[in-house]
């Protein structure tokens, strides 16, 4: 508030008729238990917001402060709006621009162009964001896949001199425009194809800009193929980021298979020895069990579709190739848990809901086969369900540089099964680690949704409940904070979000969406991009 207003203190017995004449906030919150983010424990306090901001924290009726809108809150939690670190909300699209599902759990922020997958056009995309609205603020990475896609194709080798550099006046480009950072997916084609040295050089060229963070879905969680290792991945996305001087931070960081089912901890030290000796690295969580990503991933080796889907087909067409791309296809579903372990997300409504075991043996034919029917008409969405451990989940969540995520993307149209965890990722963190079976404290699950995800972004006003912050803020029913989505009919909101302000505009209010489009646009460091 900049606004000064002639107050006589020298006259006590106006100090009363002064206050009538105080600037009046446009939202005060009144009476809640106040969680700021940094993981301290719940303080009782007003909240009043003006001009999209925390103006006051305190005892409103004790310092005069009102508001045009008075909201009780007594009873409830009142914590900073969530940032979802890895993110596939669909802010770009009609059906996903709302991100109501989102804003059900409480998210205000959303991260996207991850898993090496983030275009260039980071100016355009924000731009059209302002000028379209958006639900939660949305932040871009640029991706390494994307560059090399652009640059090389699908081809299974390494870049010339004059590629690399193409490569990296990509990435550059980008990052100009205000990406967050470079997002690589070294899982997924065409970034499986690259050496380590390749993501270090672009890793490099975001580590000119301050603040860029590295975010990297790993060669191998535990389930790639050929297997190149739960730790030896760790490893190598450390090393890129320690080599090219950017912060680190793990998506969906979990171990994959039941092969590592109770290995989470090696991973943990080989992050925590990394911290040790100054590096910047981080994860983010969910805390379902099952993963979701493409069916081409899932059950064809690489080798096998290099050079992209027609010359794929042609290997499963020529007797020599499918034989070998059978076997190992069984050898990939076998790490997988098997074709019953994978269940379609795909909007084809032949596939939408059933498994990879189901449509084969409808069809009478084995996995593999029935895949590769299926991938002649283009990929599919599928999810691995059982590929995570409760167990390490729940070790990871106590770890205090672990943040939070969804991983998830709405649903389009006709995609009615999809992964539950678009719409119910942190509420079911609240309810499975906080209320149930409380693993961590409500201020420390918190601080994994906010402060900490604010301090790794650089933020300087948003992330916390402070004064002269933006107002991102989630009030919570603790009585009634419940995922809702199953695999079954995840399409249903999370329950116990009463309120939530998207820079100081009611998103949800009274557990109701208002439609409001009051998301911005923002750019590395946390500014609003204009
Ligand atoms: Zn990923």
């Amino acid at each position: 508030m900049s606004r000064l207003w002639a107050c006589p203190l020298v006259v006590g017995v106006l100090l009363s008729s002064c206050a009538d004449a105080a600037p009046v906030s446009d939202i005060l919150f009144v009476g809640g238990e106040v969680i700021d983010g940094s993981g301290s424990a719940a303080v009782r306090q007003d909240i009043a917001i003006a001009d999209q901001r925390v103006t006051f924290l305190g005892d409103a009726s004790a310092s005069g402060v009102r508001a045009r809108d008075t909201v009780d809150v007594s009873g409830l939690v009142v914590t900073p709006g969530f940032v979802d670190m890895h993110s596939h909300a669909e802010l770009d699209e009609d059906y996903g621009r709302g991100s109501e599902a989102f804003l059900y759990q409480g998210i205000t922020t959303v991260l996207l162009g991850l898993d090496g997958g983030g275009g260039n056009n980071v100016a355009d995309r924000l731009g059209r964001w302002a000028s379209d609205g958006i639900g939660t603020n949305g932040l871009l990475f640029v991706g390494h896949n994307a560059a090399r896609r652009a640059v090389i194709g699908m081809e299974d080798r390494g870049p010339s001199p004059e590629e690399l550099d193409g490569m990296r006046a990509w990435v550059r480009a980008g990052m100009e425009e205000g990406a967050q950072g470079l997002s690589s997916g070294l899982f997924y084609l065409p970034g499986t194809y690259a050496e380590t040295e390749e993501v270090i050089a672009l890793n490099r060229v975001a580590a000119e800009y301050a603040g860029a963070i590295y975010d990297t879905h790993d060669r191998d969680l535990g389930a790639s193929y050929p297997p190149f290792g739960y730790l030896a991945s760790i490893a190598e996305g450390i090393r890129i980021g320690e080599e090219a001087g950017t912060k680190v931070i793990f998506s969906h960081f979990n171990p994959q298979g039941a092969a590592n089912y109770g290995r989470a901890p090696e991973g943990a030290a080989l992050i925590e020895e990394a911290r040790a000796r100054g590096v910047d690295v981080r994860a983010a969580q969910h805390v379902y069990t099952a993963t979701q990503s493409n069916l081409r991933s899932y059950t064809v080796p690489g080798w096998a579709a290099a050079g992209g889907d027609t010359a794929m087909i042609r290997r499963f067409d020529h007797p020599d190739t499918v034989t070998e791309i059978d076997r190992q296809t069984r050898e990939m579903l076998a790490i997988r848990g098997g074709a019953d372990r994978l269940l379609f997300a795909d909007p084809r409504p032949e596939l939408n809901g059933r498994t990879l075991g189901a449509v084969a043996a409808e069809w009478g034919v084995s996995g593999p086969t029935a895949a590769r029917r299926i991938l002649r008409d283009g990929n599919a969405a599928v999810m691995n369900l059982g590929l995570y451990d409760t167990e390490n989940t729940r070790y990871l969540a106590q770890k205090e540089w672990m943040m939070t995520c969804t991983d998830g993307r709405n649903p389009g149209p006709g995609q009615n099964v999809t992964h539950p965890r678009v719409f119910g990722a942190f509420t079911k963190k609240l309810k499975d680690f906080v209320i149930d079976d409380p693993v961590v404290s409500l201020p420390f699950a918190v601080r994994s949704m906010s402060g900490l995800a604010a301090d790794f972004l650089g933020w300087t006003d948003r992330g916390y409940i402070r004064e002269g912050y933006w107002a991102d803020i989630t009030v919570l029913d603790m009585d009634t904070v419940e995922d809702m989505a199953t695999y079954e009919e995840p399409q249903q909101f999370s329950r116990g979000t009463v309120h939530v302000l998207v820079n100081g505009t009611f998103a949800v209010r009274d557990r109701v969406a208002t439609g409001a489009l009051a998301g911005e646009p923002l750019v590395r460091g946390g500014a609003v991009f204009d």
